[in-house]
């Protein structure tokens, strides 16, 4: 059996939703009870992903959202005991390893898990009806613990496919990565990678000029890089998405980049820095907290610092996002939407926003200057940025035809490797101050 310690388990029933063991150490866990396990008595692996919690995150915002999930865990949690051991894998999806059982039990808990989630639940005076999709997968003689964990979340997604709301169990022949490509293997690598660049300080920040068309710096965007294992934002930035990683490295990048700004301000430089913050982090209720901490620990004018946000999380009705803007707004700081273009953004909510700057995906530049209906658009969101006070920037040029473009679209400022590809700090110090003097 595996020992669960009553501190575990003190802590898991206490907070279930924030105290269960992460993704990382499900993986931890999985191969000790492998290597406890007889090969009568393997363990198995339950999968489980919550049906529709995008709908009730819509409906309740992301506060009743945790309320949900916090039930739901506490069902979970009190219906296997001490016996099991949960992992939280993403927001909604969680995975229970049980020690030492055969198909028919685990396929016996996995209905009963099934049925304890389905119990109706109200929330906010309305009597929900949950739902999940599970998988399980029982340990093979030869298999390693990662292959059977890919077998029971691609037995949980055959669950979802089929619409969810029940049991299916792993097929037995093991398929190397989702979809059939060595993916889960790979993105664990990377996280792994990016745990030890957290450890030993291997990450930076390179800052890149935005220059408007009068040839005046408007700001520089910090942009994380991992020098420590050569990943670039590309690989890493989803994975860390995907694995929450991000908010730990996007508190970081807030850190770094305010500091930047004031040193930026001590070499006679009062250019403003824009940082990226997720959409994850933005959302965290403490996000205001860790905002005033940067600010504070950076000694920093608020005014020099942009918050970059990309255009659908000002979609994002929920209250913790509402009044994060507002908090942000209050400190100070300037907000600019990210990637516009890209979102689906609602104009409704366009003119809402308190942005000062809009930025057009790169998606939109490549196109310049033969794709006229790629000009037509640009043109019209460089007069929508000028009519909502906005200043307008393209993102990505890399030609002088697709700077001419935009400058007849009316855009008032650029960034790209026409002027400067990201620099690190000290490049970019030598880069203003060269501009300063020719
Ligand atoms: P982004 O915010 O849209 O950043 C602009 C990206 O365009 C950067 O990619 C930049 O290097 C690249 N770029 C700039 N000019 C050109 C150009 O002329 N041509 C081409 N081909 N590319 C150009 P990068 O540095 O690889 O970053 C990719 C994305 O990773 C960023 O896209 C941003 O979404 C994310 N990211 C980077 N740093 C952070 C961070 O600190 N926090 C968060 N949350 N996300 C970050
Ligand atoms: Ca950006
Ligand atoms: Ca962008």
């Amino acid at each position: 059996m595996f020992p669960l310690t009553n501190q575990v388990l003190h802590k898991t029933v206490n907070n279930p939703v924030t105290d269960l063991h992460d993704r990382s150490s499900c993986f931890t866990r999985l191969a000790r009870l492998a290597s406890q396990a007889t090969p009568e008595r393997p363990p198995a692996i339950i999968w489980i992903s919550l049906d529709r919690i995008k709908q009730i995150n819509e409906s309740f915002g992301h506060q009743g959202g945790d309320v949900f999930i916090a039930q739901i865990t506490r069902r979970l949690l009190c219906k296997t005991g001490t016996e099991a051991l949960w992992c939280r894998m993403a927001g909604d999806e969680f995975v229970c390893l049980v020690p030492a059982v055969d198909s028919v039990q685990t396929q016996h808990l996995a209905s009963s898990l099934l049925n304890e989630i389905q119990i109706p639940l109200p929330l906010n005076n309305l009597l929900l009806h949950p739902s999940a999709s599970l998988g399980f997968a029982i340990l093979g003689a030869d298999e390693t613990p990662s292959d059977c964990l890919e077998r029971a979340d691609r037995a949980m997604n055959t669950a979802k496919r089929a619409g969810g709301g029940r049991v299916v169990a792993a097929d037995p022949e093991s398929i190397p990565g989702r979809m059939g490509i060595c993916l889960p293997r790979h993105e664990l690598e990377i996280e792994n990678k990016l745990h030890s660049a957290i450890d030993q300080s291997g990450l930076s920040l390179h800052y890149q000029p935005i220059v408007d068309t009068d040839g005046q710096i408007v700001s520089v965007e910090a942009l994380m890089r991992c020098t420590s294992h050569k990943l670039s934002p590309g690989e890493f930035i989803p994975i860390a998405e995907k694995t929450g990683l991000i908010t730990r490295l996007g508190e970081w990048s807030l850190l770094e980049g305010a500091r930047f700004a004031q040193r930026l301000v001590m070499a006679g430089h009062r250019t403003p820095v824009a940082i990226n913050v997720s959409r994850a982090q933005f959302a965290l209720p403490h996000f205001p907290q860790s905002l005033h901490a940067a600010l504070l620990c950076a000694n920093v004018n608020p005014g020099l610092i942009e918050l970059e946000l990309t255009e659908s999380l000002f979609m994002d009705n929920s209250s913790v996002v509402q009044s994060n803007l507002r908090a942000a707004l209050d400190s100070g700081v300037k907000i600019a939407i990210d990637d516009f273009g890209t979102g689906f953004s609602c104009l409704a909510t366009l003119k809402d926003i308190t942005a000062t700057k809009l930025k057009i995906d790169r998606a939109f530049v490549i196109a310049l200057p033969h794709d006229h209906r790629a000009f037509s658009v640009v043109r019209a969101i460089a007069q929508l940025g000028v009519d909502l006070g906005m200043l307008v920037v393209a993102e990505g040029v890399e030609s002088h035809e697709q700077l001419d473009s935009l400058r007849e679209a009316g855009v008032h400022a650029i960034q790209g490797y026409i002027h400067a590809r990201p620099m690190p700090e000290n490049i970019l110090l030598e880069w203003l101050q060269n501009r300063k003097t020719t």
